[in-house]
C-alpha cells in the first residue's frame, strides 16, 4: 500500500534532516491541516526541539521592489562562503489570496536556491497571518535542527506580517529605499520601532539620496528614543539600532552589514537580552496560539452556533449591547466546556 503519512520518528531517528528532501517532507508535514498529521508534527517538533535554537534568526522586511531577494541572495552566498548554512523562509499572508508567494517565483535567488548549503522555502499559504506565521516559526525550528545556523525570515512590508516576523527573529532588519518619505511611512506604521537595523538599499543609484535617507532615519531613531542614551554609562553594553547604506545588486556593504549583525549578537548574548527575547517570544507565541485556538473552538461550538444568529441580530438592531452579547456567548461556551478533572 502507498505510504502517505510521514512518520515523525523515522525522520528524527534517521537524522536525515540534513538532506533536503527529508527537510522538505518534515516541513510539509508541519504545514498539513490533517488532524493525524498534526499529531505527528507535534511529536516531531518535540523530538527536534532540543536540537533547535542554535541558529541566528534574522528577520528581513521591506516593500516589494526594495531589493529583499537580491539582498538575501547576495548575503546568503556571502555567508555560505564564510562556512555557514543558510535557510530562507517567508511569511506572506497574501499568498493564499493571490495564489502566488513572495518566494514562490523560481527565478528569485537562483544561485542561492541551487546551493547545497542553502535551503529556500516559500511562504505557506494557510490563510490567516497567525496560521502562516505559525508554520514558518515551526519550519524555522526544523531548519535549525537540520543544522542551518542562519535562518532568514523574509516578509513584505505590509500590515501585521512585520510584527509577526519581528516576533520570531533575534534581529529584525528593515530595508528602505533611498528616497525621502519612505522612512516617514515606516515611522507612521510603527515599524521603525521594531527595527534593530535599518538598511538603505540601492545606494548605487543615488549616493546623495542614500546619504540623506541615512541622516533622516538616524534622526528619526533618535526622536523615537531608541538609538541609545549617550549619557548612560552602560550604553555600550547594549545594541542600539543603526542605519546602513548598501547596494544589494553590487554586493556593497555586506561586510558592514555582517559586522553589525555579529556585534548585535555578541552584545545581546553577553547582556542576556537575546535569551530573554526568545523566552518572551515563545510565551507570546503560545498565548497568541491559545487566543486563536479558543476563538476557533468558540466558533465551532454547537451551542454558540445555535444562539449566534439571534444574538447577532439583536446587536445589529440595537436591542442588545455588544459587550452584553459577548459576555452572554462566552458564558454559553463556558457552560458547555467539559468539566475539569478532579
Ligand atoms: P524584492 O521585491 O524586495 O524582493 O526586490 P528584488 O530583490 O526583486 O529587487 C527589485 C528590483 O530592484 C530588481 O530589478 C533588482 O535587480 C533591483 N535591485 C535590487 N537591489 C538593488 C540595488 O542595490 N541597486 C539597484 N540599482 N537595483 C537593485
Amino acid at each position: 500500500p502507498k505510504r502517505t503519512a510521514v512518520h515523525a520518528r523515522d525522520i528524527v531517528e534517521a537524522q536525515g534532516l540534513a538532506q533536503r528532501r527529508s527537510l522538505a517532507k518534515a516541513i510539509t508535514l508541519l504545514e498539513s491541516t490533517r488532524t493525524d498529521h498534526r499529531a505527528q508534527a507535534d511529536e516531531l517538533l518535540t523530538a527536534l526541539l532540543p536540537h533547535s535554537g542554535k541558529s541566528l534568526r534574522l528577520g528581513i522586511s521591506g516593500v516589494p521592489g526594495v531589493g529583499k531577494s537580491t539582498f538575501i541572495e547576495a548575503l546568503g552566498l556571502y555567508l555560505i562562503d564564510k562556512g555557514h548554512r543558510v535557510a530562507v523562509l517567508a511569511v506572506d499572508p497574501s499568498s493564499s489570496v493571490s495564489g502566488g508567494s513572495i518566494l514562490g517565483d523560481k527565478t528569485r535567488m537562483e544561485q542561492l536556491s541551487m546551493h547545497e548549503r542553502a535551503y529556500i522555502r516559500p511562504s505557506p499559504s494557510s490563510g490567516t497571518l497567525g496560521g502562516v506565521a505559525e508554520k514558518t516559526r515551526e519550519a524555522m525550528l526544523v531548519c535549525e535542527a537540520a543544522g542551518f545556523d542562519i535562518v532568514i525570515v523574509e516578509t513584505v512590508g505590509v500590515g501585521q506580517s512585520e510584527t509577526a516576523v519581528q516576533g520570531m527573529s533575534d534581529m529584525f532588519v528593515l530595508m528602505q529605499l533611498p528616497n525621502a518619505g519612505d522612512d516617514l511611512q515606516a515611522i507612521k506604521k510603527g515599524v521603525m520601532e521594531l527595527a534593530d537595523l535599518v538598511v538603505i538599499n540601492k545606494a548605487d543609484i543615488d549616493a546623495h539620496a542614500a546619504l540623506r535617507a541615512e541622516a533622516q532615519i538616524t534622526s528619526s531613531l533618535r526622536l523615537l528614543g531608541i538609538s541609545g542614551n549617550p549619557h548612560d554609562p552602560h550604553s555600550d553594553q547594549y545594541w542600539h539600532p543603526q542605519v546602513l547604506k548598501i547596494s544589494a545588486l553590487q554586493g556593497q556593504g555586506l561586510d558592514a552589514f555582517w559586522e553589525a549583525v555579529t556585534t548585535f549578537q555578541r552584545l545581546q548574548s553577553a547582556n542576556g537580552l537575546l535569551a530573554s527575547r526568545r523566552q518572551h517570544q515563545a510565551l507570546a507565541w503560545m498565548w497568541e496560539r491559545i487566543d486563536a485556538g479558543l476563538k476557533q473552538q468558540f466558533k465551532n461550538n454547537p451551542l454558540v452556533r445555535g444562539q449566534l444568529p439571534a444574538i447577532t441580530a439583536a446587536v445589529q438592531s440595537g436591542q442588545m449591547a455588544a459587550s452584553t452579547a459577548a459576555r452572554h456567548l462566552l458564558a454559553v461556551l463556558g457552560s458547555s466546556a467539559p468539566a475539569a478533572p478532579v
